[in-house]
């Protein structure tokens, strides 16, 4: 298959507008202050579109909009949700191949990913939520033979959900579809990052909702987030970023006593038992496969495994299996469907994590693959790209405790599993984690004994929208994703009768 034309490109499937301002009431409306900021494409980092600068009189207007919105939206029935939920996937499966474009082009990730997972996740997310959000049952206890307690759901009101840029339709998706179905109103800050392909999106599917349901105020974190979690008329915020801003947005929330749902950062470990190399099979090649992980979507994904631990009595041998694979990761043009790994996000990210390259070589960590910036020449010249980077070193170095957020991985030794499990368990962070053995015994074990919120064994990077998801330790609070998540969305009201 040929490579897809970028967006402004003749004969793209997706073409962006050339300016976006806030999504406001069911329609695009300019900032108040009038401002707009640029939109880069990581793939050729160059602009390509404007996006309004929020401000916290946007913010004001949005949820002042939202609110009336959830006047009646909050008594539609959860089987006219589920009608709603279901035909907003519908139609992002119908235009599958504009949206997954529009993301690469906007993200930088390999348009293979946004095909295959990225948006396909969008839409199974939506459907998910759309069936439970109709098995959730109340309850009824009788407190003696006259006195019964009802327990109802009730929606929140309106609620802030404030998300990166890793994955900008994802991540959009799982703080939206369950907000929905509970029967809230929502205010939602995209990252600075990636803002126009949610709003490409909502230019599709914004139709489907009732007007002012779903509200997207553009910009900074500082000058848009912040008067958004800190809002006296907001009963919840749901964010997903890094730790140090988790922090800030419970201490925004803590001064009006809301709820917050936090997905913050990771420092997964990705253990590799000795039985891992005890034949050169099809377990094999997946188990390589699993080390090599770390590099998808460019290392930007929160439960990246960037920390793999391999018991020494395989260590060479496995590492160099593992190191053969990273090498035939194809790196290219993200609209190239052939491409492996593409883009990182920003200049920003880009920056930051080829000072922690450095870092790392200044700590004696040995590089034994990657290490560089990618200049992969003619119109991609200016892109952000990394290669995949192996380093080697002790646990305790800064690139094996702090989160790098890149195609970058750390490799130590281990020697029994009491110590495998001590180092995992020796981070801040608690969000993923992988084992890979063939002991089901030995899994089962080291799954329960660290301390995060999801391990894979024997597979690693599958999210489906039925699995409980978020972290431990300073990773966050709270899940995403589950019937569970609906939770997390609504008041328990209790009803107490008397006959
Ligand atoms: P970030 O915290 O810098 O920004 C995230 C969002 O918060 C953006 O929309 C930003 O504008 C906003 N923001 C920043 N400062 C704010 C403030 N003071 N008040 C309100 N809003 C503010 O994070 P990032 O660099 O965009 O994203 C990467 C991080 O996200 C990584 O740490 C990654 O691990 C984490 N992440 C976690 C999960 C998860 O589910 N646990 C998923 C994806 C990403």
């Amino acid at each position: 298959s040929s490579v897809y034309a970028a967006p402004g490109e003749k004969g793209s499937v997706a073409q962006y507008r050339a300016r976006y301002g806030h999504y406001i009431g069911g329609e695009f409306v300019a900032p108040v202050k009038g401002e707009y900021f640029e939109d880069i494409s990581p793939v050729n980092g160059k602009p390509f579109c404007e996006v309004g600068r929020g401000t916290a009189e946007d913010i004001d207007r949005a949820v002042e909009t939202a609110w009336k919105a959830f006047a009646s939206w909050r008594h539609t029935s959860p089987a006219e949700r589920s009608v709603i939920l279901n035909r907003i996937a519908d139609r992002i499966e119908q235009n599958l191949e504009a949206i997954a474009v529009a993301e690469t082009w906007e993200n930088g990730k390999p348009v293979r990913e946004t095909l295959a997972a990225d948006i396909p996740l969008a839409v199974d997310h939506f459907r998910y939520f759309a069936g439970v959000l109709r098995a959730q049952e109340g309850g009824i206890s009788q407190l003696d033979e006259n006195t019964v307690a009802y327990h109802f759901h009730e929606p929140l009101g309106v609620v802030g959900q404030i998300i990166p840029w890793n994955f900008p339709i994802l991540m959009a998706t799982w703080k939206l579809a369950p907000a929905l179905a509970a029967g809230n109103c929502v205010v939602l800050k995209p990252a600075e990052q990636t803002p126009a392909s949610i709003l490409f999106l909502f230019d599709l599917i914004g139709d489907l909702l009732p007007a002012g349901v779903v509200n997207i105020v553009n910009g900074f974190g500082i000058e848009a987030g912040a008067p958004l979690a800190s809002h006296k008329r907001i009963r919840k915020v749901a964010f997903t970023g890094e730790t140090t801003t988790g922090r800030l947005i419970m201490q925004y929330a803590s001064q009006n006593l809301i709820p917050v749902t936090l997905e913050l950062g990771g420092k997964s470990p990705n253990i590799f038992f000795e039985d891992v190399a005890s034949a050169q099979d099809a377990y094999y090649e997946k188990a390589k496969e699993g080390f090599a992980m770390f590099a998808l979507n460019q290392g930007e994904v929160c439960t990246c495994p960037s920390r793999a631990l391999i018991q020494r009595s395989i260590y060479d041998t496995f590492l160099s299996d593992g190191l053969d694979r990273v090498s035939r990761i194809r790196q290219g043009n993200p609209l190239d469907p052939e491409t492996m790994i593409g883009a990182q996000a920003s200049n920003d990210q880009l920056e930051k994590i080829l000072s922690y390259i450095q870092i790392g070589k200044d700590e004696g960590a040995k590089v034994l693959a990657g290490g560089e910036r990618v200049d992969l020449g003619g119109d991609l010249t200016d892109g952000y790209y990394v290669a995949p980077t192996v380093f080697e070193g002790q646990n305790s170095m800064r690139i094996f405790q702090e989160e790098i957020f890149g195609p970058v991985v750390s490799v130590t030794g281990f020697d029994t599993y009491d110590d495998a499990i001590a180092t995992a368990n020796d981070t801040l962070y608690g969000l993923g984690a992988g084992v890979w053995s063939r002991s089901a015994d030995l899994c089962y074990r080291a799954g329960r004994a660290i301390e995060a919120g999801r391990v894979w064994t024997n597979t690693y990077h599958q999210y489906p929208a039925h699995a409980a998801f978020g972290g431990y330790k300073q990773s966050g609070i709270g899940r995403e994703n589950h019937l569970r998540m609906l939770d997390h969305y609504q008041q328990t009201k209790n009803l107490l009768v008397s006959y």
